[in-house]
């Protein structure tokens, strides 16, 4: 199978190209047709087995060559850094795109807090964000996510293990109910599976 298999437009090919990614790997195998489809997803997988383009990709084509500039995917993640590291992948694969993203976590001082408010008011298609920071965003009335169509949560077993559990529900409650949910984690215990129960809708689950 090599990425000619998933028809992506020109633009993210080319992105595809100048990260030197030749051959999709297991994940992005399984992942990607199914997430294409439109359907939800609950994945078992490790950090290293390309599990954050497996998301990417699908989300990135299906955003398309005309992005809205309104934020369309929201990708929450347990860490600052973990959120730079998406935001990075973001950027290297919607390069040759109109595709713009923003970065929210919390960690920072006030600058920080000011400089990330004003990324998201450049008006961003994927917004990538630690639960806490988003979450005091939303409260105070700087972003709103009604036009969200994607969710994914990734690494969502350390999110629950740092006690993100209420954030996540209470963002969840910002969002619209139509919408396809994608949740990534490199464990499946007892309460990853009851979060997918109340989250997501039919999911396909993927496991490598
Ligand atoms: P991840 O598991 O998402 O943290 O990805 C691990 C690393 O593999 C990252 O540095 C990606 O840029 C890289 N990567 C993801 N997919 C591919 C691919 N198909 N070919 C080569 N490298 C990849």
């Amino acid at each position: 199978m090599t990425f000619k298999d998933f028809n992506f437009n020109e633009q993210l090919t080319e992105g595809l190209l100048s990260m030197g990614y030749k051959t999709p790997t297991a994940i992005q195998q399984m992942a990607i047709p199914v997430v294409m489809e439109g359907k939800d997803v609950i994945a078992c997988a490790q950090t290293g087995t390309g599990k954050t383009a497996s998301y990417l990709l699908p989300v990135l084509n299906l955003i398309g060559e005309h992005p809205k500039h309104q934020i369309s995917a929201l990708i929450l993640a347990p860490t600052r850094e973990l959120a730079q590291q998406i935001d990075q992948q973001v950027e290297g694969l919607a390069y040759f795109t109109e595709i713009s993203s923003q970065a929210v976590y919390g960690g920072g001082d006030g600058i920080a807090y000011e400089q990330q408010r004003r990324g998201i008011d450049n008006k961003v298609d994927i917004l990538i964000a630690t639960p806490g920071r988003l979450l005091s965003f939303l409260s105070s009335g700087s972003l709103k996510l009604n036009h969200l169509q994607y969710l994914i949560l990734d690494e969502a077993d350390r999110m629950l293990d740092m006690g993100f559990h209420e954030d996540i529900m209470r963002i969840i409650s910002h969002i619209p109910t139509k919408r396809q949910t994608l949740l990534f984690s490199a464990t499946m215990p007892g309460k990853i599976r009851q979060l997918a129960r109340t989250i997501l809708k039919d999911p396909e689950q993927i496991n490598i």
